[in-house]
């Protein structure tokens, strides 16, 4: 059986195999991706050779293919992969490793590939995987672990979530407390609401060095990094080091809870927006893409309310109130991103300001379509990108987000006309790491929903089946074996039936008791 995720778009069982051998030779375009090849393959103890003409394995540039796509023809002589770019070559090197088994096999003299016919490419354009490094740092190795997942998977967008209350983890030069001191916090909240009092997060940052090794480690992946500051809420940490930039300018501590906090970044004062260009104008830097994201999410406006600087503004600008105080905000960082060529994503809530620019990507991920505005918003002919709370956040355990719930995202599933299909960029799910404090947990809570995520990305929606899924999973199962990556097995990821129905029904009290008890359960 042909095991590949995502479900490519047209898959045409043939006869016979191929067979990939020491003399086996590798030619055409894409020397890049021939190199990748021979390299995925070598692995296994088959070492092919990268030659510059013809190959028994042919990379062919074909510009009539989309963006990303790609066709593999394997017959018992020769194999044939046409794309229209790298990537596309790329990606059907990822379903090749699928097919061969490469990553499952060692010591091998030759490889067996099944002869077939496969037609792809995908349905949406970002793929994305997000990870919050501010609440738990995650090192080095363990975001290259991700990335490799994640292009197997044929995902291309890691959203890197550096800052937030509880820790800055990204080095700026001009303002060197922030990962000096905002990196760092004396105690932190652990699951079952008891407090671990010792200092955590000295030295766990990224220096601007490692940054570009990430990026430059991601890109060989096809994969951009998009950085997010969250701003002007979720900035303790940096309020903690540089108090001016609040309202009230008093010292505060980083973080040592989760969830909402009153203290925020003063938009009516003149400390804040400079601060934040030359955070940018570092960071354009360090990720050559077009893409920034400022958070904007969860920003509790007491302070502003009371705040004379803040209410100064709102007068002086003729604003309706503090809604609108946080949307010209975002405007103004939108229009000097713009004269870099970048552009502002958002978490939903920006939608609350009455005259957000339509340049914005919004980021949805609470409250319907109505109550979050993302109705008229796309209405308006603007994009989003699809990242439903109750359905994909991967921080949540398995029995309130199992993964038959998570597969089923779509835009019907977001009460979504499908006629918007061309202004969502793509679906993306996050990894808030509150609760999660170790490599396992990590990994448990990732895996298979990322197999799941690539689906719902590149997969075209009549091809989309929950029950075909799962009878590919096996093979990636394997190759995290291989890896020594703890995935959820299938009494963790599913809840079904009778026997699930405690579970289920005690999702939410079991969550509040002791965010780790699934993972203590299955894991351990
Ligand atoms: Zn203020």
């Amino acid at each position: 059986m042909i095991q590949i995720i995502p479900k490519p778009l047209k898959v045409v069982q043939g006869e016979g195999i191929f067979k990939f051998t020491f003399s086996t030779k590798v030619g055409g375009d894409f020397p890049k991706t021939k190199k990748q090849l021979v390299a995925a393959f070598s692995k296994s103890g088959v070492e092919a050779t990268i030659v510059a003409g013809d190959g028994d394995i042919n990379f062919v540039t074909d510009t009539n293919l989309d963006k990303e796509g790609y066709i593999l023809n394997i017959a018992e002589n020769k194999i044939t992969i046409k794309a229209s770019d790298e990537a596309g070559a790329f990606y059907c090197l990822q379903t090749l490793r699928q097919l061969s088994k490469v990553d499952i096999i060692t010591n091998a003299e030759e490889i067996e590939i099944p002869c077939c016919v496969i037609e792809d490419k995908p349905r949406f354009k970002r793929r994305a995987f997000m990870l919050d490094v501010a609440r738990h740092y995650s090192t080095i190795d363990t975001i290259k672990e991700c990335l490799n997942m994640m292009a197997l998977n044929k995902l291309n967008v890691f959203h890197w979530h550096l800052t937030d209350d509880q820790g800055w983890r990204i080095e700026i030069k001009k303002y060197p407390l922030l990962t000096e001191k905002g990196a760092c916090r004396t105690a932190t909240q652990l699951a079952g609401n008891k407090m671990e009092n010792e200092t955590y997060g000295e030295g766990l940052y990224y220096t601007q060095e490692q940054i570009k090794e990430i990026v430059a480690y991601a890109k060989e992946l096809h994969i951009e990094v998009m950085p997010e500051i969250d701003m002007p809420g979720h900035l303790v940490a940096a309020i903690h080091c540089y108090p001016e930039l609040s309202c009230e300018g008093k010292q505060i501590d980083v973080s040592t809870h989760w969830g909402i906090l009153d203290d925020i970044g003063c938009v009516g004062g003149d400390k804040l927006m400079p601060f934040v260009k030359d955070i940018i104008d570092e960071i354009a830097e360090l990720f050559p893409y077009p893409y920034f994201h400022i958070g904007g999410d969860e920003v509790p406006k007491k302070k502003w309310k009371v705040c004379p600087k803040c209410q100064a503004k709102i007068k002086e600008l003729g604003l309706k109130g503090e809604e609108d105080l946080q949307g010209w905000f975002n405007n103004q960082i939108l229009l000097y991103l713009k004269e870099k060529g970048i552009k502002m994503i958002g978490w939903s809530e920006i939608l609350r300001a009455t005259e957000l620019s339509d340049e914005t990507i919004i980021q949805w991920w609470i409250h319907s379509a109505k109550a979050s505005g993302v109705d008229k918003w796309l209405a308006k002919g603007n994009k989003v990108i699809l990242t439903p709370e109750p359905y994909l956040y991967m921080d949540h355990c398995y029995d309130m987000k199992d993964l038959k719930k998570y597969y089923s995202v779509d835009l019907d599933t977001m009460g979504l006309s499908p006629a918007f299909e061309n202004q969502v960029l793509g679906i993306e799910a996050p990894l808030w790491t509150e609760y999660v404090r170790c490599k396992e947990k990590l990994q448990f809570n990732i895996y298979p929903r990322m197999q799941a995520l690539g689906e719902i990305n590149w997969t075209a929606k009549q091809n989309k089946d929950f029950i075909d899924f799962e009878g590919r999973l096996p093979l990636q199962m394997q190759i995290m074996d291989a890896l020594d990556i703890k995935y959820a097995n299938r009494d963790a990821y599913l809840v079904r039936g009778f026997k699930n129905w405690g579970r289920a029904s005690k999702a939410w009290l079991n969550w509040s008791k002791n965010q780790n008890h699934e993972f203590e359960k299955y894991c351990k």
